[in-house]
């Protein structure tokens, strides 16, 4: 099996990114988001286990990479918990640096900063997805993933070792994260340049997970997304025009706050202020040996 693939977020349409490519070094993830859309697809996801000959297979791919960017991950996030004990992404990294590539990482969690020193040899970004700055409705949301504090310490830690860092509020979910207010002004203080937010998407194993964390907020939401709502790819969207007034009223707050935005498999290409995965971000050229 093929590590290193062309970037597809599931063919969708609604997706404006650049061509990349994606590398899971994990199957799985143990953060057990409630929201979490890999798990309608992958089987037993909680059940976080590295790739088949990870390293060997890995080595054998790199030595063909020709300056192509590498999202790390998108469909697992690549440090689960195991990951501080087990060191497999910064293996990775190790053998990604040696290569000719650009690497944007996508986590929600802190162990990424014990991997700077790597990120900064060669041109590299990390989007660290924080959905809200409230610890206490992040366990509710995210149980098993590090603290939004400890995140946010973490984006402020990478921008000051040189790493470019965006943030994703991905999912808003209406009623429990759609008022970033207070979270925009935390990423701004730390110098955080670019925000990327996507709404929501609604799948069987999710809205049960949901249902389940928060009956009160699903009765309202309900209708929304299966009466009002859009059916696209196999998932329940809030309608088009909820959608596009709720990234947009955050696409002029980031951008009064001196931040780029860009939205996430929602089809507005025209709220994006900027390349909408942040890569923009990404330095040019290697910057140490
Ligand atoms: S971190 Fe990402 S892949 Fe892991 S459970 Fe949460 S949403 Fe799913």
């Amino acid at each position: 099996m093929t590590l290193i693939t062309s970037f597809d977020p599931w063919r969708s349409g609604l997706c404006t990114c650049p061509p990349k490519l994606t590398f899971n070094p994990y199957t799985g993830c143990d953060h057990q988001c409630i929201y979490c859309y890999a798990s309608s697809y992958i089987p037993s996801f909680n059940d976080c286990r590295p790739k088949k000959d990870l390293i060997v297979q890995l080595k054998r791919e790199a030595a063909k990479l020709n300056g192509e960017t590498i999202s790390i991950a998108n469909s697992s996030d690549p440090y689960p918990r195991v990951e501080a004990s087990a060191g497999l992404t910064r293996r990775c990294l190790e053998i990604l640096v040696e290569s000719n590539c650009k690497i944007q990482i996508i986590t929600k969690s802190n162990i990424v900063t014990r991997d700077d020193d790597l990120l900064n040899k060669i041109p590299s970004t990390v989007a660290l997805t924080i959905t809200t700055e409230d610890d206490s409705l992040a366990k509710i949301i995210e149980p098993w993933a590090p603290t939004p504090s400890q995140r946010l310490r973490a984006a402020q830690g990478l921008i000051k070792s040189g790493i470019p860092v965006s943030v994703r509020i991905d999912p808003i979910i209406p009623l429990v994260n759609d008022q970033p207010q207070k979270l925009i002004a935390e990423l701004t203080s730390i110098g955080v340049k670019h925000l990327t937010c996507s709404t929501y998407k609604a799948k069987a194993d999710n809205w049960v997970r949901l249902t389940q964390a928060m009956p009160k907020v699903v009765e309202k939401l309900k209708p929304l997304y299966f009466q009002q709502g859009e059916k696209i790819g196999g998932s329940a969207l809030l309608p088009k025009d909820l959608r596009y007034k709720l990234l947009k009223d955050i696409r002029d707050l980031a951008g009064a706050n001196g931040m780029k935005f860009g939205v996430c498999r929602e089809g507005f290409a025209q709220l994006n202020t900027a390349t909408c995965d942040g890569s923009w971000l990404m330095p040019k050229g290697k910057r140490s040996a």
